[in-house]
């Protein structure tokens, strides 16, 4: 199975959590294809004043089930210290699983493809940087998609170095 996941930061050391989360994906079966870069993000629909976001995308290819992939994205979230005081509270870590290519998910903890996926410029971008030709599943091509929903929460990106 090969797919999309959204990893973001916004707390303590963020360049080395999207690190640390990767090394981590890597090292329990999730193998990397293609990273994107960094984006810095203003937070959305937050309740108080948090730090940006850095985000990025990754498409992997790995032999877990879905479920059980969001299972592991959890795991590392909470070894890499990821706290749930309130509903958009700051994180070290998340890790999202925006598409997966020919599978669709709809459980109570699971919703494939992301519902929230065309919405999210933090999301949109980077998938744009690595998968330029993909249509998403509600038929709309990736950069359509990316045109309309604009840059205004786009601070700047660069290239992450991750070997
Ligand atoms: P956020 O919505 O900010 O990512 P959490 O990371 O705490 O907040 O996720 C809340 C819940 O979203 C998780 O407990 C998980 O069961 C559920 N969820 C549903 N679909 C997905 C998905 N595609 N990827 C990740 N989590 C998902
Ligand atoms: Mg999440």
């Amino acid at each position: 199975m090969r797919g999309y996941l959204s990893l973001g930061s916004n707390l303590g050391d963020r360049e080395a959590y999207l690190d640390q989360a990767m090394n981590a994906l890597g090292a329990c079966g999730v193998h990397i294809i293609k990273t994107s870069s960094v984006y810095e993000t203003k937070p959305c629909d937050v309740p108080d004043r948090q730090e940006n976001y850095y985000n990025l995308v990754v498409y992997v290819e790995t032999e877990l089930y879905p479920a059980d992939l969001l299972a592991l994205c959890q795991v590392i979230e909470k070894d890499l210290g990821r706290q749930r005081p309130y509903v958009h509270s700051p994180r070290t870590i998340d890790i999202d699983i925006v598409y997966l290519e020919g599978i669709t998910v709809s459980t109570d903890t699971l919703s494939v493809p992301h519902p929230a996926l065309e919405e999210r410029s933090f999301v949109v971008y980077p998938l744009c940087e690595i998968a330029p030709d993909i249509v998403l599943p509600s038929g709309r091509p990736i950069i359509e998609v990316k045109n309309t929903l604009g840059d205004d929460d786009i601070v700047r990106m660069w290239k992450i170095d991750h070997g």
